[in-house]
């Protein structure tokens, strides 16, 4: 009879981190909560929020690490996302806290415990799963965007109502402007993993 093992330190415990990759309780303490960072970071200096800051996002990793936070709290969630990970400051902090390293670290945690909605979680496997796994499917897209860009269809699309209509209009805004270097290196080759680990050669980028 087959027997099933269980990986205790990856089960999702009700509160509290989960997993080998939890966020690191020595960063954590590290904060000696100067508050030299504040004003380095930009989500505080846009809302004024202790908790939008980097010492109140180290508070509420702390919070749940002690089990008196849940991961998939609105308030832990939402500081977890809204934290741009630009790291300015991990750069100024006098404590040496490596933000960075706990910063992906907590957004996992909240994975772990959120259930996202049909459509998200096909977006996001489509995109993390397939998309940025291939380089070169990643390419192709970015060609088809900026084909879209540069031949008119986006121009009629958001002047017919069509993208507002498919309910598009807003996550079309968020495009950038395809330029022909996009992910294109000129002259640089990479390995893809896989496959025999082929490797494949970037062509000269377009202006
Ligand atoms: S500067 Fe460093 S030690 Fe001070 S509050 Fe910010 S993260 Fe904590
Ligand atoms: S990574 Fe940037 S946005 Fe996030 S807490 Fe640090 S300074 Fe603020």
């Amino acid at each position: 009879m087959a027997t099933r093992t269980i990986d205790l330190v990856n089960l999702v415990p009700a509160r509290g981190l989960a997993g080998r990759d939890a966020p690191s309780d020595e960063i954590i303490n590290a904060c000696v909560r100067c508050g030299f960072c504040l004003n380095s970071c930009p989500t505080f200096l846009e809302t004024g929020i202790e908790t939008s800051s980097p010492r109140g996002r180290i508070y509420l990793m702390k919070a749940v690490a002690e089990g008196r936070l849940a991961p998939d709290s609105p308030g832990f969630a939402g500081q977890m996302y809204e934290c741009l990970g630009c790291l300015a400051c991990e750069a100024v902090c006098p404590s040496g806290v490596q933000y960075g390293k706990i910063l992906e670290p907590a957004r996992d945690q909240v994975e772990r415990r959120i259930r996202r909605p049909l459509g998200q979680r096909l977006v996001r496997a489509a995109s993390f799963k397939v998309l940025f796994a291939d380089m070169r499917l990643f390419r192709l897209q970015s060609g088809l965007f900026r084909a879209y860009q540069r031949s008119g269809a986006q121009w009629l699309a958001r002047r017919s109502g069509a993208l507002r209509a498919l309910g598009l209009d807003r996550a079309e805004g968020f495009l950038p402007r395809m330029s022909g270097r996009f992910f294109v290196p000129r002259g640089r080759s990479t390995r893809r993993r896989g496959r025999g680990g082929r490797g494949w050669r970037s062509s000269p980028a377009a202006s």
